[in-house]
């Protein structure tokens, strides 16, 4: 039910007439030049129980323009916001607002006295979808005007953020006789405002500015879009890097053997010495061989008839056990009793870039590139033998 026709190219509003002008209005000649506003559809002047005055299209099936609600509430509401807009100094409103493009009106526009501040006050009390809502609120921010959505209940939930005001008052709300009443209902909004009734909240959003942070529905779906594109490239590089790290497992695995393997079976017996397990692997940089070694300490005085299986720590600290004197003796001695040509890995303290933790590791003897400790772990246990053990001498 518009509130607004067209006389001669001047605007007649419904909400400015009493029941006598408006009573002259229907009775005037002037009433034959009443047109709709946009669609110029001739406008018969209506009135519906003592107070609802307002204006209809004489066919609305000729007229393809969006000219909003036409239930009483939807009326009342428009009238209840232009009198709360009238009402802050610096601010007019206008009903029914034709959009210059002539494709659509505003319910009712907020206009700052300069001209430069415009807030378009929609309301919408049938559903609409959510595309709708994205489209129609891009309009408005396109068009340089701020939105705000009027609604009897919450929208279902969306990821784009719209500025919204939950009135309670819908379709099927009794209409008081005064629609300024409408002003006092109690609302829930999303914008940075204090206010909780419809008047105190357009008097607050005028004065202050509506501080929206969330943006337009455009920029937002762009922010999201971008934001997957984020992660999907994240996602792609973390399977690159799984992938190399794959790589680089079966390829040490393949480069490594157990010593026993490659020389004669020996193991040195140590009356408490620790249990010593190593494998020869090789650089993945430079390509060298050099022995790795996990180790335990026995328990002083025990001696043992089995090894158990090595299990090869993912993380060392600075201080690591295989590092210990007691450990490095008897790696030496095992190369020594076995005569095999091999070079012992070196064990040096590095810091983590990231976490500015140290740690050790262990790292080529011929060009210091450093072999992960998470790598040394996944070295198959088939790749490990016993060098050293407190074990009982085997007759
Ligand atoms: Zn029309
Ligand atoms: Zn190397």
């Amino acid at each position: 039910m518009p509130l607004i026709a067209m006389l001669d190219g001047e605007r007649v509003d419904a909400t400015t007439h009493t029941p006598a002008s408006w009573a002259d209005l229907q009775a005037s000649e002037d009433r034959k030049r009443l047109v709709m506003p946009v669609c110029n559809i001739w406008a018969v002047a209506k009135t519906r129980g003592q107070a609802t005055r307002f204006f209809a299209h004489y066919r609305l099936t000729d007229c393809g323009v969006d000219h909003g609600g036409e239930s009483p509430q939807h009326l009342a509401m428009k009238e209840a916001l232009a009198r709360g807009i009238g009402a802050v100094p610096g601010w007019r409103a206008v009903i029914e607002y034709p959009h210059p493009s002539r494709e659509w009106i505003i319910d009712v526009l907020a206009e700052s006295d300069d001209r430069r501040h415009r807030v378009a006050f929609e309301v919408q009390l049938s559903s609409q979808t959510p595309a709708d809502y994205f489209r129609r609120t891009q309009r408005y921010f396109d068009s340089n005007v701020f939105p705000v959505w009027l609604v009897p209940r919450a929208l279902e939930y969306s990821p784009v953020h719209l500025p919204v005001v939950i009135t309670g008052f819908g379709k099927t709300s009794e209409v008081p006789e005064n629609p300024a009443d409408i002003l006092d209902l109690e609302i829930k909004h999303n914008l940075v405002l204090e206010q909780n009734t419809l008047g105190g909240f357009v008097t607050d959003l005028l004065s202050n500015g509506p501080r929206w942070k969330p943006s337009t529905p455009q920029k937002q779906q762009a922010d999201r879009d971008e934001e997957q594109g984020r992660r999907i490239a994240a996602q792609l590089a973390d399977a690159e890097r799984i992938a190399k790290a794959k790589d680089a497992v079966e390829d040490m695995n393949r480069h490594s053997m157990a010593p026993e393997r490659t020389f004669v079976p020996h193991t040195v017996h140590t009356e408490a010495g620790p249990f010593v397990w190593a494998t020869l692997t090789c650089c993945w940089k430079c390509r060298d061989q050099m022995m790795v070694w996990e180790a335990w300490s026995g328990r002083p005085g025990e001696q043992y008839s089995s090894a158990p299986q090595v299990t090869v720590k993912r993380k060392v600290g600075p201080r690591r056990y295989q590092n210990h004197p007691d450990v490095h003796q008897a790696v030496d001695t095992w190369i020594v009793r076995s005569g095999a040509a091999v070079t012992k890995a070196r064990i040096e303290t590095r810091s983590s870039q990231g976490k500015g933790e140290s740690y050790s590791a262990f790292v080529c003897p011929r060009c210091r590139a450093l072999i992960g400790q998470v790598y040394v772990a996944q070295i198959n246990a088939e790749h490990w033998s016993v060098i050293s053990a407190p074990l009982l001498q085997k007759i």
